[in-house]
């Protein structure tokens, strides 16, 4: 079966950034499981492995604008370090759990720390980066009605 909208697909991935540094892999672990066309995995990935099957092994350079989008200086923010009273420890690279202002979970990374303000950045740690991944595919098969429905994978 080849990979299309509505197909539930297993892959191994390697993701690396431009100077090929490992970002993040599945190798060792349970492959990625995903539902085709769902918005569940970045476009830039999907349109490369649509029309795949399994055993089929892949190579992808997938541009910001089709993965986690460009870095937004809107989302960098600093704020008094009173604010995060309560943290121990506050260095750059920490992640925290905050709110955006309509009230959506987002991840924080602290990126710089200062006498009196910490810098925050809502940015997805991947935004602004070109992602290099390989990897090849485990698995395609027909998604459910259930799983079309919710548009995700049921294990
Ligand atoms: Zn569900």
């Amino acid at each position: 079966m080849q990979i299309a909208n509505n197909t539930v697909v297993s892959i191994h991935y390697t993701l690396r950034d431009e100077a090929g540094s490992e970002l993040d892999s599945s190798a060792g672990g349970e492959p990625l499981v995903y539902l085709h066309g769902a918005g569940n995995i970045i476009s830039g990935l999907e349109t490369e492995l649509a029309g795949m099957q399994a055993g089929d092994d892949f190579t992808a350079v997938i541009p910001p604008a089709d993965a986690y989008g460009e870095m937004d200086p809107q989302l960098v923010r600093e704020v008094p370090l009173d604010a995060l009273a309560g943290i121990d420890d506050v260095r750059p690279g920490m992640r925290l759990q905050g709110q955006s202002s309509d009230g959506r979970t987002q991840i924080l990374t602290v990126t710089k720390v200062g006498e009196e303000t910490v810098t925050l950045d809502a940015n997805h740690m991947l935004a602004g980066m070109t992602l290099h991944f390989e990897g090849s595919v485990q698995d395609v098969r027909a998604a459910t009605a259930e799983e079309l429905e919710h548009g995700h994978v049921h294990g």
